[in-house]
Parts: C-alpha cells; structure tokens; sequence
C-alpha cells in the first residue's frame, strides 16, 4: 500500500483505465480515485475499453470516459487500473507500458495476473471501491460526497446489495461512513435498479424461457443467443444490470448457476455464479477466464452449442 500511494504522489499526469464491460465497481472506483487525484492537482484522464452503461450516469465523472484510440499519442507518469484482473481486460489496444512510465494495478479478484509495476491485490475486499475508500484515506483526501457516491455504487454492485457473501463487517462499516457524508441509499438504488428499459426485461424473459436444470451436475443455466438481443432490442450491459445470471442461481437445490451469452458469430460470453460449495474462478480459470470463487466468467472461441456442451463438461465429475 506504501508503494501504492507513493506511485500515485509522485504522478503528475495519470491515465485510469476501466475494464471490459465495466461493472459499477470499476467505473465506481476508478471515478473515486480520479476526484482524489484532482483534489491533489493532478491531471487525470479517464478511458474505456467498451462504452459505459447508462444506468451509471449517477456516477461523477460518467460523462469523461474516452475510448484508448484517443489517447493513443499521448503518454503519462502512470497508467493505473482498479478491479481489472488482467491486462488484456483493459482492452489497451498496445502495451499499458506504451502509455506511460509505471503501471498500477489495484484490485480485489484473487485470479488477478499481477500485471504492473505496482501491484495491491486483496481478495478479502467485497468490492475494489472498499480498496480505493483505504487509498484515498492514505492519500489524505476527505471523501466528500461526490466521492462517497462513486465509493457507495462500486460498493453497492459488487456486494449484490450488501447480499453476496463476500460482504464483511468492513462493507457496512464504509457503507455506513458514505451515507454520513450525505448520500441517500434509496434514490441510489432507485438510479440503479429502476430505470431499466422494457428491451432489457424482454430479454430477461427470453433468458428465463430458456432456464435449463440438471440436477445431476448441480447446474441451472440460460442461453441468450444473438437472435434473443435482436427480438427483444437490448444491449449486453442490460445483462450485467438486470443481473440476468443470478436467476440461474436461485434456482432450490442446484449449486451453480451459469449464463451463456452469444457475443457474435463463435465467440460466447460464459458467467458461473456458486453458492459457496464449487469454485468457479478456478473453472473459469480452466478455460482462460478468471474470477471470485463465487462469481466468475470467460470467453469462448466457439458457437453456442459448442459452448453449452464445454459448460456440462465442465461440471461433470
Ligand atoms: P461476469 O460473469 O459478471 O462477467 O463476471 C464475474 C466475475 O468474473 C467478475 O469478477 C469478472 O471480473 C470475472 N470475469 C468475467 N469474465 C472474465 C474473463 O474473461 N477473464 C477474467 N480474468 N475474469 C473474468
Ligand atoms: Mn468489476
């Protein structure tokens, strides 16, 4: 952590990268160290591999997210990341060296690669903003609330609403510190959980029209093809809001519950949520992905059905 804060003291200029799909943790956390770093004078510039979803437009900073193209000539003291687990989820189309002198890499996902010159990895944290709200404390910068907000939404999302197991004494505790700084948590969630456009929960229907069961390997799983986001008109971030994988899970009596969701023409996006008995970071891993023990994900070079038999056998014994 010393390293840490002492990478990001001596940085004048600073480029922070979200990752791949960002979810509100990384746009939530990346937001709150980028008003930190101002509030020290520091320029910071703010890119996104894949456009940031409209429901974190609660969050300050949402408006400045540029795509890596446009910062393709220019190179900064440092180049640093919260909740990317590896260097190809920043999407950086060359080397993050290429951009700037040092590489900072701070995050909480146990299968993080350790990419970087400075590396902060704790897997005990629910959510990367927990790690980011230690930063800016060290860093001497009063959380206000507008950095409260961005901490509170990386927080909230990650934690399931303060639902997920990974949720300690030390969530409650900052979640607790971020409402005193004047936040208010049920127009929050209202931002976040009740904005959702019809195109979305029509998708949802389709994935829960597919929920298949089998018993025998512990599994529930839907399959969202191509042709399921062209009827209904949704986009794949309305996946990651709607939170169309944890339906599998629910499901009485199965361990895992699992999305297949068909990218483009053979490539599947696959997400594993458990419910405490199988580690599916390390079935991800297994198949080049990564992840929680909990809530992990990969991405198959292969079709839909290729995809779906890869999952079964995955899980068979
Ligand atoms: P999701 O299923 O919501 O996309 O991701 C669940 C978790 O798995 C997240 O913590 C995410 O960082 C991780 N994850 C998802 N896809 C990948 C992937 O392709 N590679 C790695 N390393 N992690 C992933
Ligand atoms: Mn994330």
């Amino acid at each position: 952590m010393r390293e840490v804060i002492a990478a990001l003291r001596a940085a004048k200029t600073v480029v922070m990268s979200l990752h791949r799909q960002p979810d509100g943790d990384s746009i939530g956390s990346t937001a709150a160290i980028a008003l930190a770093l101002r509030r020290l004078g520091k320029d910071v510039t703010l890119v996104t591999p894949d456009p940031v979803p409209k429901v974190y437009d609660l969050v300050p900073t949402y408006q400045e997210f540029v795509p890596w193209e446009s910062v393709a000539e220019r190179r900064f003291d440092l180049v640093a990341m919260f909740d990317c687990a590896d260097e190809r989820r920043t999407g950086a189309p060359s080397d993050l060296t290429s951009y700037g002198a040092r590489v900072l890499n701070v995050d909480h996902h146990a299968t993080n690669t350790c990419f970087g010159d400075v590396v902060f990895i704790d897997p005990q944290a629910a959510a990367s903003a927990e790690i980011a709200a230690r930063v800016i404390d060290q860093l001497g910068v009063t959380i206000d609330r507008e950095i409260a907000l961005a901490l509170y939404v990386g927080l909230e999302t990650d934690t399931g609403g303060f639902r997920y197991a990974a949720t300690t004494p030390d969530s409650h505790r900052l979640a607790a510190r971020l409402l005193d700084a004047g936040l208010e948590p049920g127009e929050i969630s209202q931002a976040l959980y009740e904005r959702q456009a019809v195109s979305g929960l029509r998708l949802l229907g389709a994935a829960l029209q597919s929920l298949q069961v089998r018993e025998d390997l512990s599994l529930a799983y839907v399959v969202l093809s191509a042709a399921d986001f062209a009827r209904s008109g949704a986009a794949a971030a309305d996946v990651e809001t709607l939170g169309v994988v944890d339906y599998a899970r629910r499901v009485d009596g199965i361990e895992v519950g699992a999305l297949l969701r068909e990218e483009g023409p053979g490539q599947v996006k696959l997400s594993l949520r458990s419910k405490g008995l199988v580690d599916v970071a390390r079935l991800a891993a297994s198949l080049g992905g990564g992840g929680h023990e909990r809530a992990a994900g990969a991405t198959l070079a292969m079709s839909l059905q290729e995809a779906e038999a890869t999952l079964l056998s995955l899980l068979r014994p």
